[in-house]
């Protein structure tokens, strides 16, 4: 048996630190259920793999963006309560109801749709409505509630909806203190309410992302619905990692170890220039796979025990570190990290992030290109 070669740009995708961080999570949430928010491809953590780590830490539910997420899970085999929220008016509703998908309404005219599409295939979808108690973006507008409510009323007399929960998200989530945050749960109590009082009374409703979950018990209501916690990175990062443990590594390994004599300029426009005679060792990986360029001269790769400077402009494939004079003993094929859970002293996706004046969501969501994703 040959050895299997490695791939030059890989994405580890550690599931025990996704088990991990959904158990923590069940912690924070009290008798809150979890769902786990699994779009966009799990934050680019692979959904299936990701979801499934999730129900067996004790995830309850799922949480997606699109109908064709909701599917994908199905395909997988995966039969948990999945929630898929946004839809074009005129989206394919049928087969996500015909697979139990649930559906989060933001309107009157996609209620209508979804009605639409359940009764031609003779089958009741399960909804949730989504309202906006602020965020101003996804959710049933404020002058629309009276008129969606009578409409579901209508549609489940009809046998072809049920509603089965309510929620809403979170416009400042991440900053604890906000007022705004207060308004919101009180707008989300008034609608579960006015649901009540028109004889649908909610099953689950739901409010807090991964900040509000650790922060504000308040916010719990019947379930939980974090996502980047479950990847393990930290909602607040003013706050700590709140024990939460990245589940991402991003590994490549040196293509060429070479020396570069003292004068020499190193990648594209000769943005670094050797002091001094030394060893540089190239990596398979840049912009092209989500390293992005603004990065360029940046960032510490950790490559044979220590964190070593890239040098220079990263490029479309490739970028390259310093090794010293002596080369550091580091070899062609040896591993190079460029973030992780930081236990080898690796930087994190979090340092990405600040550096890149971004948040983490995007580190993660932006790696790309030719890498693979292997899971441990
Ligand atoms: N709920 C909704 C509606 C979302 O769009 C998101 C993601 O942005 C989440 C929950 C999860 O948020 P977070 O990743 O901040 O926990």
């Amino acid at each position: 048996t040959g050895r299997r070669s490695l791939p030059q740009a890989e994405a580890i995708i550690d599931l025990d630190a996704v088990v991990h961080n959904v158990r923590r999570l069940r912690d924070y949430a009290g008798d809150a259920a979890v769902m786990a928010v699994v779009k966009a491809d799990a934050y680019n953590h692979g959904a299936v793999p990701v979801a499934r780590a999730a129900l067996a830490a004790g995830a309850r539910e799922l949480g997606v963006t699109t109908l064709a997420e909701g599917l994908e899970l199905r395909a997988a085999g995966i039969d948990a309560p999945v929630l898929s929220w946004l839809h074009t008016v005129d989206a394919d509703y049928a087969p996500a109801i015909a697979a139990g998908i649930e559906l989060g309404v933001s309107s009157p005219r996609h209620l209508a749709a979804i009605v639409a599409a359940a009764e031609s295939i003779g089958e009741t979808a399960v909804i949730t409505a989504k309202v906006d108690t602020g965020l101003n973006r996804n959710g049933v507008a404020r002058d629309e509630w009276p008129e969606f409510v009578r409409d579901v009323a209508r549609g489940q007399a009809a046998g072809a909806v049920r509603l089965r929960g309510l929620f809403s998200h979170l416009a400042h989530g991440d900053e604890l203190g906000h007022p705004e945050i207060d308004s919101q749960r009180d707008r989300l109590h008034q609608a579960a309410d006015d649901l009540r009082r028109a004889s649908l009374p909610p099953e689950v409703v739901h409010l807090a992302n991964s900040a509000a979950t650790v922060t504000r018990p308040d916010l719990r209501f019947d379930m939980v619905r974090p996502g980047i916690a479950i990847y393990g990175l930290t909602p607040i990062p003013e706050q700590g990692d709140f024990g939460f443990r990245p589940a991402m590594t991003l590994r490549t390994r040196v293509a060429l170890v070479k020396k570069v004599s003292a004068g020499s300029g190193v990648s594209y426009g000769h943005r670094w220039i050797a002091p001094a005679d030394t060893t540089v060792a190239l990596l398979p990986m840049g912009y092209a796979d989500g390293i992005r360029r603004n990065l360029s001269g940046r960032i510490d790769v950790l490559l044979g025990g220590r964190r070593r400077p890239q040098l220079g402009r990263v490029c479309m494939d490739q970028v390259v570190v310093d090794l010293g004079p002596d080369g550091g003993g580091v070899q062609e094929g040896d591993e190079a990290l460029f973030f992780g859970d930081g236990r080898l002293g690796e930087p994190g996706a979090q340092d990405w992030a600040e550096l890149l004046d971004t948040i983490n969501y995007e580190i993660v969501t932006g790696i790309g290109g030719r890498t693979v994703r292997t899971y441990v």
